[in-house]
């Protein structure tokens, strides 16, 4: 289904003002609160999008976003891709998942009984470069709530009486007729006797004094893939904290940090290194050892190489997330000036200098060199006077 535009959602201009969009929200979420419409099927799903078209719009930064790129910005997930800054990567899950992370969980369903999702967790994960490269599987120790062990969230201790709660019925929710400024409705509540659970019991459950849910700590294997970037994050389903009422867990965000290598850089999926090679290797070409990711390659120079020229070496780089093909290395060569000469090289050099005609500017073969071109921009620049 295509989703609609937020402005349009909101139903004002795409100008409009913090204020007039903020209003905007407000009324639509009186219209459709699902309180309030109990009868209306259609009413809690434009409830929700309204309340996703306000996430967006009403913060500067992500209506930024979203002004830029549409709903692609936030849909890295559905292999639109490019928008890494903000995660995109494939398996995130849907748009409902991102927010939840967000803003904790859909305003909608805050005050919801019944069955409800867990919240979901953020782990920031480091990893070294090469693990970035070729993907590691790590174990992560996350403190989370889950399902008490002892009652399986029953929250009553073993063997003791459950009951249905009288003030509810077992719905978990009472109902009160309210007269306001809106009108005349009925407004459902959790039930306040048994907040919500449609039970009571008689012995809570020693393990988690009746809560149902414990906090634990607990060790997960995650599966970094190869080619993963700094800010990218991982969707790891149903690990995050327990759902209530029978509700499934929420997800596991982990937010990647790739540390820096001491030096490789990277760009999209090629690496750069930077080689210091002689000024004679240069001049009369040679076979370096250059290092890579995985050990080092011989490579060419070829005669006359000049400094920041730059070598390519195939399938070298980091692997592509999607699985498929791999990036390259550049090798950029940087001619180190001898140093430290004694007075034979000294004079061995300026030899050389003189046989090719000039002390300051250029290698035989070359070009002008830069003093060279200087005189002919100068010459070229009186010619035309
Ligand atoms: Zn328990
Ligand atoms: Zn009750």
């Amino acid at each position: 289904m295509a989703k609609r535009d937020y402005y349009e959602v909101l139903g004002v201009e795409r100008g409009a003002s913090e204020a007039d969009i903020k209003k905007a929200y407000r009324n639509l979420a009186r219209k459709y609160h699902p309180d309030v419409n109990q009868d209306d099927p259609d009413a809690e799903d434009k409830f929700k999008e309204a309340s996703e078209a306000y996430r967006v719009l009403g913060d500067e930064k992500l209506r930024q976003q979203y002004d830029q790129f549409g709903h692609a910005a936030f849909d890295g997930a559905n292999g639109a891709g490019g928008f890494d800054g903000f995660g995109g990567f494939e398996g995130f899950g849907d748009f409902g998942d991102i927010f939840d992370m967000f803003f904790g969980g859909g305003m909608g369903r805050q005050s919801r009984t019944g069955p409800q999702k867990g919240a979901d967790l953020r782990y920031d994960l480091t990893i070294d470069f090469e693990e970035a490269a070729f993907g590691v599987e790590t174990e992560i120790e996350l403190p989370r709530t889950e399902i008490c062990p002892r009652c399986h969230g029953n929250q009553a201790e073993p063997g003791t009486p459950i009951h249905t709660c009288a003030q509810c019925n077992g719905t978990g929710q009472v109902q009160h007729v309210q007269e306001s400024a809106f009108g005349r409705f009925v407004n459902v509540r959790p039930c306040p006797t048994c907040g919500g659970e449609g039970k009571t019991v008689e012995t809570p459950c020693r393990e988690c004094r009746g809560q149902g849910r414990v906090r634990r700590t607990r060790k997960i294997s995650v599966k970094i893939p190869a080619g993963i970037d700094n800010g990218f994050r991982l969707r790891v389903p149903q690990e995050g904290e327990a759902g209530t009422r029978g509700g499934p867990p929420g997800d596991l965000y982990v937010f990647v940090t790739v540390r820096p290598h001491a030096f490789f850089q990277r760009r999209g999926n090629d690496i750069y290194y930077e080689m210091p090679i002689g000024f004679v290797q240069a001049t009369l070409g040679d076979e370096i050892e250059v290092p890579t990711l995985e050990g080092s390659v011989k490579l060419r120079i070829p005669e006359g190489t000049q400094t920041g020229t730059s070598f390519r070496i195939k399938g070298k780089g980091i692997a592509n997330l999607r699985g498929y093909g791999r990036g390259d290395q550049h090798v950029v060569v940087r001619i180190t000036t001898p140093k430290g000469l004694s007075a034979a090289q000294k004079d061995a050099l300026r030899a050389w200098g003189e046989s090719v005609g000039d002390t300051t500017t250029h290698a035989p073969g070359n070009d002008k060199g830069f003093l060279g071109r200087m005189k002919d921009a100068i010459d070229g620049f009186r010619g035309g006077e």
